[in-house]
Parts: C-alpha cells; structure tokens; sequence
C-alpha cells in the first residue's frame, strides 16, 4: 500500500544540463521522439498511456513507437535482430528524447542504449520502484516517476467490501512476469492470514482456472493481476486474462490495474496508465521546451487510486459507505436527483404541491357532494312536505271521490234489499247490482292507492311515463275539486303518447300546484271567467303542460318574484309552490315559465326538450 504521498524531487542532473547546453531547436521545429514499449501494439495499458502521452505533449511534437512484443517474442536471435532493426531505422533521423513504457523495454535500452541511442535522454514510465532499485545507479539522463502496483491494498480493499470473505483465491499465468507476480503476491499474502485462508490458482490451463472460479462460494474473494501467459503456453493480455476469470467467477473478482476496469472485476487500488502517459508526456515538454531552463521537479511515484465498477458494488451488495470518497467510480448512472438536484428539488416541490392542491380539491368537491346530498334531500322532503299540503288542500275533493263511490255501493245494497223482499225470482237483476256494487268499491279502493302514491313518502323514481296518463291519474280528484269550487275543468291531451323520463308523482305534484293556484286565481270571478285548462302538448322537439286560467291574473311588479320560496299574496299562502314546481320541473330537465296569455288570467307552462322521442333528464 502507497503510505507516503507524492515528494517532488529534482530531475536527473546530468537531464538539467541538457537543457542548458543541448543546442536549441529553433521555434517551431518539429520534434521528434520515440517511444518504446515491453509489450505489444494493442495492450490495453499500450494504448491508456499512448492517448495520455499524446493529450500532453506539445503538437509540434512527432512520435513514433516501437513494441518489443514481450512476452510473446524473446530470445538470443530477437534482440540481436530487433536491436540491428532500431539501430538501421533511427541512424539518419534519431530521436531527440526516449520513452520507455515497461520494465522490459527500459532493461532492453540500457543493455543497448551505448550503441543505439547514445547520449539521448530516457523517460521510463509504467515501471515499479522495485525494478528500478535493481537498475541502480540509474544514469543521470535516465529519469521518470516510478510506479507501485498496489495488490496488498487491493486485496486489503477486497476483505474490507466483503467482510464475510474466509478465502482468498489469487490467480497468477506462467510467463515470466507472471511469475514475478506470483512471488511477489505470496510474499504479501502472508499479511492477511489472520483473516483469510489463501489458495493459489498458479500456472494453471484458463480453463481449469475458469472451473475452478466458477464454482466458489460466497465466502470467498478473488484476486489476479491477470496474466500474459496461462499454465498450457497460451497467450493474453493480463485484461483479457482478467475478463474470462470475472466472467466466469462466482465469487468477486479484484485486480491491481486500471486497464480492468469495464471486464466484470470489482475494482482495486490502482495506478493509471493514461496519468503516467500525461506524466511522460510533460517531462517531455520540459526536455524539448528550450525556454523553460529551469529543472522540473518530479514526484517520487505515481500515485494509486480506489477504483471500483458501480455495476459491480450492486451485484455484489457491497455497502456503499464502504467506498473512500475520492475514489472513481465508473458506471454509476447518476438519479435524477445527483445530476440535477436543483431542478429535481425545484420538479418534487411543484409535484408535493399539485398534489396538496389535488388533494385539497378533492376534499372540496367531497364536502360539495356531501351538501348537495344534504339539499337534495331537503328539497325532497320540502317536496313531500308541500304535497302534504295540497292533500289537505284537495281533502273536500278527495272525501267527495271516496264517498261517490260508497254512496252508490250502500243504494245498491238498499235495492238489492227490496228485490229480496219482493220474494220474486230477480236474480238477474241481483247479478247486475252485485257488478255495480264491485265496480264502485274498485272505484273507491283506486282513489286511495292514488292518494297514497301521492303523499308516501317513496324515494325518487326514475323512469320513462307518459305524461297524458300521468295527467288523467289526478284529473278525478281535480275535477271533484272544481266542482266543489263552482268551476269548470278542461283537460286536453296530446294525441300522441308523450314519454317523459322521470318521477311521475313529482310531476303530477307540479300539476296540481299549477291547477289549484289557478283555482284560487279564479275566485269570487264571473261564472265565464272560472274556467281553467290543462293541456299537454306534443310538438317535434317539445313536450309541455301547460294550465290556464281566466282568474285576476299577476301583477306586473310580482313577476320577477313569482318563483322564489315564500313569496305569496295568499292570507295563508306559504310561498312555496312555485317555487319547488320550479325545482322539480327543472330537475327532469326542463323549465317553467308565465306565458303572456290572449288576455286576462294566467298561462304557466312547464315545458322539457325533447331528443330521440323523449325528454332528456338532468338526473339530480
Ligand atoms: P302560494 O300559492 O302558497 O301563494 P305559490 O308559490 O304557489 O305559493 O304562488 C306564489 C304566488 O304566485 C301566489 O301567492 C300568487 O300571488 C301568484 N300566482 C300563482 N299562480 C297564479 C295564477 N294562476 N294567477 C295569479 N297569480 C298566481
């Protein structure tokens, strides 16, 4: 693990009077520089420190690169052909500065530097601190930042995330550098013994390795630097290496480089190549920049840091408050919350309070529903109430249409006596008394289940009638009632049937309010003048009921008030008549109206549209 921080410390001596003595490229002269690396073109690492490299240094800067292919090429014959090839090529055109990328490639050049590239000035980069104390004393024109793989932090990292880890599995290949690695990690290892017990999976075919990983249980964590070489000479990258294991690893897998990272590994404490890439790249700057005189000063490593694969963190359940906050996290697509806290904030307040106000409304409309129940059913019984009243009104009328009835049942009763007395054989006459006699009681018994229609208090039908029935169901007591008062009584029909939708016994409460103000209008009037008419009318799209009278008609001040609770002219009038026919009519959908009539007296119409033959309701 990395305890000490980054030290500045002076660039090589011998770099510093380099730069005040070399002879000085003119302004804008291309440069050039070549860069060697230990292994091949396309090794990930290759690449992070090529594009790191390239983002730093100054354009006018020309590289070129060469690849010792380790570990893949190498031998006696490979480098006396490749070192033959390098001396050839770069004879005529050499470089001003050389990088090095890899332990292999930095011991390549200082074996062969004198007769390649004398006196040229060396960057190493990607090599270990352990590796360049084995070169000492480095040259003085030999100068970098060096390096530390961080697999004891790793591995440390790996038991912290997975507290419940009894095992540690290290996976290491068979090339040389693998196994520098193997000697390496079983040297560190022994630092976590008290923790874990450690198995290692060395030199083995992938496959078994893959088998092997693929069964582990879920106390167990994995560690590899991944490997160039597998246990049957097969040949990886260590990325490559790394992606099958995690891949097929049933157990967190961690590893030490950042190149890792986007395989299915965890994560680890690592250094990152397109840094050291950045880092070579300015001392690059530094040797070439003829103005800047003045030696630079160099860390004394690269530093590491916490890696780790947010993909990965979830999959493995590993707590998130175990992760340093300067670690980099990748793959972690942010909430909405982290990428826009200001408009998130800003979003679930306008949402709290559209929703308050929803609710608020809400609870409104129900107190509102709540009330209008409450007038419904006030209207409702006002409704019955005030039949109530006509009933007591129309009582002479409906005494007189009981008592008809009963008043022919008893002299049909007497006759029927005498015929008896007579002693003579009458029996077909006694037949004729005895339907008579049926006939009336049938009469009297349909006047009380009228009169109990009208004032039970029964709940709100609704269904289609026809309004001339409906009509012609009071018209008795009506006319029982006009006869009483002296006056005479017109009822007119419509020709046609006129359904209306509704409740029947409101609408003939509207009825007989409308007749009986017209009979007490016609009071103490000529006999021409007591006449009242009901009608029921039937046009194309209208059906009314309309009463007229001939009475002392309305006085023009008393219009706009005709219709509003308790306005009467009446000694004992309530004032509540018109007004709740008003309702009721309404209610079915239609309206009441005074119509100027052809000359004294009054018209009230009660009128309702009608659409596909009949009315259309507004259901209350
Ligand atoms: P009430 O009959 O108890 O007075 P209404 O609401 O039925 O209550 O009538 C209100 C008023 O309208 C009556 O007092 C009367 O002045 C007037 N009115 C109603 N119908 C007629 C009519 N046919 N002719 C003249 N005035 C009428």
């Amino acid at each position: 693990m990395l305890s000490s921080g980054p030290r500045p410390r002076l660039i090589g001596l011998w770099v510093a009077c380099w730069l005040l003595f070399s002879p000085a490229a003119s302004v804008g002269e291309t440069q050039r520089i070549l860069v060697l690396y230990s292994n091949n073109r396309l090794l990930p690492a290759n690449l992070e420190f090529e594009a790191g490299l390239r983002e730093t240094m100054a354009s006018s800067t020309e590289s070129s690169a060469e690849f010792l292919d380790y570990p893949r090429f190498d031998g006696e014959f490979y480098i006396r052909a490749l070192t033959a090839f390098l001396r050839e090529k770069y004879a005529l055109r050499p470089p001003a500065v050389l990088v090095v990328g890899g332990e292999e490639a930095l011991d390549f050049l200082l074996r062969h530097r004198a007769e390649l590239f004398p006196r040229i000035p060396v960057i190493h980069a990607a090599v270990t601190r352990s590796f360049l104390s084995s070169l000492l004393p480095l040259p003085a024109d030999v100068v970098g930042v060096p390096i530390e793989y961080d697999f004891p932090g790793t591995i440390d990292l790996a038991l912290r995330w997975h507290p419940q880890a009894r095992r540690l599995v290290v996976v290491t290949g068979s090339s040389a550098q693998d196994r520098a690695w193997e000697t390496e990690l079983r040297g560190e290892v022994s630092r976590f013994q008290d923790r874990v017990t450690t198995e290692f999976l060395a030199g083995l075919p992938t496959d078994a390795v893959l088998k092997r990983l693929s069964r582990l249980g879920g106390d167990t964590v994995v560690f590899t630097p991944g490997y160039f070489e597998d246990g049957v000479g097969r040949q990886f990258s260590p990325r490559e290496a790394a992606r099958l294991m995690a891949t097929a690893a049933a157990a967190p897998v961690y590893g030490p480089f950042d190149t890792f990272i986007g395989t299915g590994i965890v994560g680890g404490s690592m250094p990152n190549f397109a840094a050291m890439g950045r880092r070579a790249g300015r001392i690059v700057n530094d040797l070439l920049d003829k103005v800047t005189r003045a030696a630079p000063r160099l860390p004394e490593i690269m530093p590491t840091a916490v890696n780790v694969d947010w993909r990965q963190v979830r999959r493995w359940g590993i707590d998130p408050n175990a992760i340093p906050g300067d670690a980099i996290v990748w793959f972690k697509t942010l909430t909405l919350l982290e990428e826009y806290p200001t408009e998130t904030a800003a979003a679930a307040a306008a949402f709290l309070l559209q929703t308050g106000l929803i609710a608020g409304l809400l609870l409104e409309r129900r107190r509102r529903r709540r009330m209008d129940l409450a007038v419904q059913q006030q209207r409702f019984e006002l409704a019955h109430a005030a039949r109530l009243a006509i009933a007591g009104e129309l009582t002479g009328a409906i005494a007189h249409e009981i008592n008809q009835p009963l008043g022919a049942i008893l002299s049909n009763a007497d006759a029927a006596d005498l015929l008896l007395a007579s002693g003579a054989d009458r029996r077909d006459e006694l037949r004729q008394i005895l339907a008579d006699i049926r006939r009336d009681d049938l009469r009297a018994s349909e006047v009380i289940h009228r009169l109990r229609a009208l004032l039970a208090k029964q709940p709100v039908e609704w269904q289609p009638f026809d309004l001339n029935s409906a009509v012609g169901e009071v018209e008795s007591v009506l006319r029982a009632e006009a006869r009483r008062r002296g006056l005479a009584l017109e009822v007119q029909t419509a020709a046609t049937s006129a359904v209306l939708i509704g409740d029947r016994v409101q609408i003939q409460q509207v009825l007989l309010n409308l007749v009986l103000n017209a009979m007490d209008a016609a009071n103490g009037l000529p006999e021409a003048r007591r006449v009242i008419t009901v009608s029921v009318k039937r046009d194309a799209d209208r059906l009314a009921l309309v009463v007229r009278d001939r009475g002392h008609g309305i006085a023009p001040e008393h219009l706009p008030k005709l219709f509003d609770s308790f306005f009467s002219t009446k000694r004992r009038g309530m004032g509540l008549g018109l007004s709740i026919a008003r309702t009721l009519v309404e209610a079915h959908g239609g309206c009441i109206r005074i119509e100027p009539g052809p000359g004294e007296g009054a018209v009230f119409r009660a009128e309702w549209p009608v659409a596909n033959g009949t009315t259309v309701p507004k259901l209350a």
